[in-house]
């Protein structure tokens, strides 16, 4: 290290540069018009991490206990406030996490009493109190960062390594100022202060571009559930049903296989909604949702395609066995009880169901849609509460 000539208050500037930067970019992500949960938290640890590393550069400047007292305890705030971040962005924080904070004032006074004297076995107790106490919080947002993770959360993946990173540095930093060579001083140009410069650096850099990955990772998921499923059903909507289509006409087409498509509207429902309020034909549209979802194979897509109307694909299925299916389906639909929002009313509801199957000539979802669509007028053309099938596939079935 030395042959390199590294000076550590140089590369602790770099650091100072680096915790600068990696703030006003997480506090400039806090004027989105949507931030993601934890990221008030994570911009003020990286601000406490900054003023901290300020405050250990500066013991040049100022006296050894202030620089070791000050600095200490904002760098383990940095590190209270990334943990109760983690815990917010899991939606698992609470008021009684604040009482990490309890440990500031008891590491202030070890620290403050070790800071007394300069020599070596008083600054080796104190390397070991920091290193126990940055390593325990690391392990804790470690452990926080790594349970209850989806697959695609990779920020969080990246995030929690680095904390694992820091343990290993801090481990190192204790060894080497117990048994290697001993320093005395913070800037002293030795193995072990340059390796915890640059782990510092490492740490600080990572970690601000893995919370920005955690952010971005957060947004787009939200955007995909809100793209991709109906608000008040919880299925499909009808977005996600002309992207999943797509798929489906594809493999289909290519390997020759048959699909069938159910459109499913319920008889008099704006009735439903007259006699018992908005709100009990919410609750019937959403155990419907539930009904049919139950009922169909894992494979099928359940959508709801717009008001009171429901569209379900049957991949590998024929007209036959979807006609099959949708009568059970029906008579089920017709045995269900609803309770009114109103009182102790109870009532019962029907639905019609049109459908069609993709034929050689006829594959695209528009089409098989139109032609489903024109079953169902039949179905409530015939007196509603029945399946009725696409004239044009009577002769396929
Ligand atoms: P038909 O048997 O001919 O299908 O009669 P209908 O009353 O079911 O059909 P119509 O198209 O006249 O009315 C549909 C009703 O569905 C009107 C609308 O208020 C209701 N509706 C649509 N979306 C929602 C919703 O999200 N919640 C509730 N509660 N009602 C809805
Ligand atoms: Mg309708
Ligand atoms: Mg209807």
């Amino acid at each position: 290290m030395q042959a390199l000539n590294l000076d550590a208050s140089t590369i602790m500037v770099a650091n100072i540069m680096i915790g600068f930067c990696l703030t006003i970019l997480l506090s400039f992500s806090l004027l989105d018009h949507i931030t993601c949960p934890g990221m008030r938290f994570w911009s003020l640890s990286f601000l406490a991490w900054t003023i901290g590393l300020v405050c250990m550069l500066s013991r040049m400047y100022i006296p050894l206990w202030i620089s070791v007292c000050l600095g200490i305890s904002l760098i383990v705030t940095g590190y209270s406030l990334m943990w109760l971040g983690i815990l917010q962005y899991k939606k698992t924080y609470s008021k009684k996490h604040l009482r990490v904070f309890f440990i500031l004032p008891v590491l202030i006074i070890l620290l403050w009493l070790l800071s007394l004297h300069s020599n070596d076995i008083y600054f080796s107790l104190r390397t070991s109190i920091i290193a126990i106490v940055i390593s325990l919080l690391s392990l804790l947002i470690f452990s926080e960062l790594i349970t209850r993770r989806k697959r695609n959360e990779t920020g969080r993946l990246l995030c929690a390594i680095t904390f694992f990173v820091t343990v290993l540095l801090m481990i190192y930093r204790m060894v080497s100022t117990q048994y290697l060579d001993v320093p005395i001083k913070l800037f002293d140009a030795n193995s072990s202060n340059i390796i915890l410069m640059f782990g510092m650096g490492f740490t600080l850099l990572v970690t601000g571009i893995s919370v920005l990955i955690i952010s971005s990772q957060w947004l787009q998921n939200r955007l995909y559930v809100h793209a991709t499923y109906d608000a008040l059903t919880g299925i499909y909507n009808r977005y996600a049903l002309i992207e999943l289509s797509e798929t489906l006409e594809l493999t289909a087409n290519l390997s020759s296989k048959l699909w069938s498509l159910i459109i499913l509207d319920i008889d008099h429902f704006k009735a439903v909604n007259d006699r018992f309020g908005h709100p009990t034909g919410d609750l019937v549209l959403q155990n419907l949702a539930q009904e049919i979802k139950k009922t169909s194979r894992h494979c099928d897509i359940v959508s709801r395609y717009g008001g009171e109307e429901f569209v379900i694909i049957l991949p590998d299925c024929n007209l036959s066995d979807a006609a099959n299916w949708a009568e059970k389906l029906r008579i089920k639909i017709e045995q269900m009880e609803f309770i009114s929002e109103h009182g102790p009313v109870s009532f019962h509801i029907t639905v019609s169901m049109g459908i069609a199957s993709a034929t050689q000539d006829s594959w695209k979802l528009a089409q098989v849609l139109g032609r489903a669509d024109v079953a169902l007028y039949n179905a409530k053309q015939s007196g509603r509460n029945q399946v009725k099938i696409d004239q044009a596939d009577m002769f396929n079935k």
